[in-house]
């Protein structure tokens, strides 16, 4: 956090770090943590001081899913869409990840995400419901737990 601060962001608020399975080939558990900031800079201007920060911390350029030391994204902004070649606000994968979302929501609960319409709470609790239970085929020869073919 300090480094961050060192380049200027100001922490409002700072959620549980959230620890969670490597994505990907990497062989790392990963770290997951979501803040607020505030800062003058212009979000390509904070991309490119984020990306700074994650070469100092020994990230290569280029390594995807390796286990990287630290990846620092943008997900949302009070400003709504971002869409340049470097940069997409609100961040293109973020409703689908639940390691992003679920400490977002301890925090920023209530963001809107400005494509969806949805909030981070309303994101969250969808991509988290329980799915429906899978039903029995009612193919011919199909067998349920007991090993009775439904329709024989
Ligand atoms: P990453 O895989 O997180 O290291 O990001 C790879 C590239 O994605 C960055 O170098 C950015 O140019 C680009 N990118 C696009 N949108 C975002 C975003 N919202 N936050 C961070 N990086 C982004």
């Amino acid at each position: 956090m300090e480094v961050l601060e060192d380049v200027g962001l100001a922490f409002h608020d700072l959620s549980d770090i959230i620890e969670t399975p490597p994505m990907g080939p990497s062989q790392r558990r990963y770290a997951n943590a979501v803040a607020i900031v505030e800062t003058k800079h212009d979000p390509e201007t904070l991309l490119g001081l984020l990306k700074g920060v994650e070469q100092a911390f020994g990230n290569r350029r280029g390594q995807r899913w390796g286990a990287r030391a630290l990846d620092l994204d943008i997900i949302l902004w009070n400003g709504g869409v971002w869409a340049s070649p470097r940069l997409t606000i609100p961040h293109a994968a973020f409703r689908e990840r639940t390691f992003v979302l679920a400490p977002a929501r301890q925090i920023a609960g209530d963001w809107r995400d400005p494509i969806t319409g949805l909030s981070v709470q309303h994101l969250h609790a969808r991509l988290t419901r329980q799915q429906p239970a899978t039903r029995w085929a009612s193919a011919p020869g199909c067998k349920n737990s007991s090993g009775n073919a439904r329709n024989p």
